[in-house]
């Protein structure tokens, strides 16, 4: 079997509830699709995605200069094409060139689950047929108040959500505080988990330390600049709280920093922003080796898969606005239901796209110059 085609298309979406939190107001999530098509008639379908800036990069970058690499190549031999994609584009650093090598290797391993005719969850080694969800947040404006937040909560909870995650990181850490204790009165103990969004410096955390250690949190999430491994270990010397990170990094050599150095409790790796399924599996067996869950940001349907492939799979983040079936990109909605999730039994990854929806936010590259006035505070 031969790869004969790649094409990758950029689709621009806003979040189908506004998402603001304590450092970025969003305007639109950028996902690129990438389509692999094989003389032998099997197909995959990739996706990546950056947040407000970048997608066309991406796009570019895979339609540019990737794609030739992969060309001719036999799409079971994942590892080698991924080694080929990352060595060739390593002068890029770690970061736009891991969101595009992700949009190839996740339509690679789509396309190996059709070929073999079993769902990615069981290629990746089968560890469950469901993984519990937790509801996910992203509202964190000026004019919220304590009593919407109640209200929300009460929603999830009706909906089966008895583990929820909130943003805090108001100037005021007073109103934090109104914020947490409420929430926290709502629902069982160490079951909110609260994410900063890299909002404070380690003296502020510090100095909130107790407060948060009261409260009984499930995690804090990204207090620090996300790529302040000293930091974090620091903090995480002095809290009872565990902390969660991983979204913002972009290799397998950058969890380790954390991991080495005891600053993270659960590993939060982005699937697309890691560089793909291949790298996001060599993230999960190195968390494992340090006997710490992993707890992917994101994309909730993929990210379902690889839980359920994972040994060490904690729970799936279901973000509100933000699946692929509340964006109304899917033909098939795949939904948490109760609190828990299962993926779908389809041969690859299952996420079937809806080609109208996903044409209605295709935009031409080209198109988006100008367009972005940016939504960092
Ligand atoms: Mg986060």
């Amino acid at each position: 079997m031969k790869i004969t085609g790649v094409e990758a298309s950029l689709h621009r979406i806003a979040p189908a509830s506004p998402w603001e939190d304590a450092t970025n107001r969003v305007q639109a999530i950028e996902f690129v699709l990438v389509r692999i098509t094989t003389d032998s008639r099997h197909e995959g379908v990739g996706i990546t995605y950056s947040v407000d800036v970048g997608g066309t990069a991406i796009q570019a970058l895979i339609a540019d200069y990737l794609s030739g690499l992969v060309i001719g190549e036999d799409p079971l031999d994942h590892e080698r094409i991924w080694e080929r994609l990352h060595r060739q584009s390593r002068r890029l650093g770690a970061g736009v060139n891991s969101m595009a090598i992700a949009g190839i290797d996740v339509a690679i391993w789509d396309l190996m689950g059709k070929f073999y005719g079993v769902p990615l969850h069981r290629l990746l080694g089968g560890s469950r047929s469901s993984v519990k969800a937790y509801i996910s947040e992203i509202k964190l404006s000026p004019s919220d108040t304590v009593e919407a937040l109640c209200e929300r909560i009460e929603g999830y909870r009706a909906r089966g959500f008895d583990h929820v995650k909130i943003k805090i990181g108001y100037d005021d850490f007073e109103r934090d505080l109104e914020r947490l204790r409420a929430a926290t009165a709502m629902l069982p103990p160490r079951s909110l988990f609260v994410d900063l969004n890299q909002k404070w410096l380690l003296s502020e955390a510090i100095s909130r330390a107790g407060d948060l250690d009261s409260l009984k949190l499930g995690w804090i999430e990204e207090p620090l600049v996300h790529h302040d491994v000293a930091g974090h270990a620091s903090l995480r010397r002095q809290l009872r709280t565990p902390l969660a990170l991983g979204e913002s990094l972009h290799s397998r050599s950058q969890v380790l920093q954390f991991l080495t150095a005891g600053a993270v409790d659960y590993v939060q790796a982005d699937v697309a922003f890691i560089g793909g399924i291949t790298e996001w599996r060599r993230v999960a067996a190195t968390a494992a080796s340090f006997n710490k869950p992993v707890a992917p940001h994101y994309m909730m349907e993929l990210s379902l898969q690889l839980l359920c492939g994972a040994p060490n799979a904690f729970m799936l983040e279901d973000v509100v606005g933000g699946s692929f079936s509340e964006l109304g990109l899917l033909a098939e909605p795949i939904a948490v239901s109760n609190g828990v999730a299962t993926p779908s039994d389809l041969p690859g990854h299952g996420i079937v796209f809806d080609p109208a929806a996903l044409e209605a936010c295709r935009v031409d590259p080209a198109s988006v110059r100008s367009s972005f006035s940016g939504g960092s505070k």
